[in-house]
């Protein structure tokens, strides 16, 4: 299987984990003088979500759920035999 998932790395615990999964949340550029005007946005693991609270401002983009609603066609027996024609 390839590789295709996007790898993000955490602001949090700076480790990587899929895009997917990652939360987009805003900082103040400067914590210690926190301007609305001033703000960035990163990325968070969920992890991160709910353990360093203190250091983002807001989610901004939560991950999205797993589709469900896409059932999966065996189609791979299929297209071995049938070759256009
Ligand atoms: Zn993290």
């Amino acid at each position: 299987m390839p590789r295709a998932v996007r790898m993000t790395v955490c602001s949090g615990c700076i480790a990587d984990f899929p895009h997917k999964e990652m939360y987009l949340v805003s900082r103040y550029m400067n914590r210690g003088n926190p301007d609305p005007k001033n703000m960035y946005s990163t990325m968070y693991c969920a992890k991160c979500i709910k353990k360093d609270k203190e250091h983002y401002v807001d989610i901004i983009e939560k991950p999205k759920p797993p589709k469900k609603a896409k059932p999966k066609t065996t189609k791979k027996k299929n297209e071995k035999n049938s070759k256009k024609d």
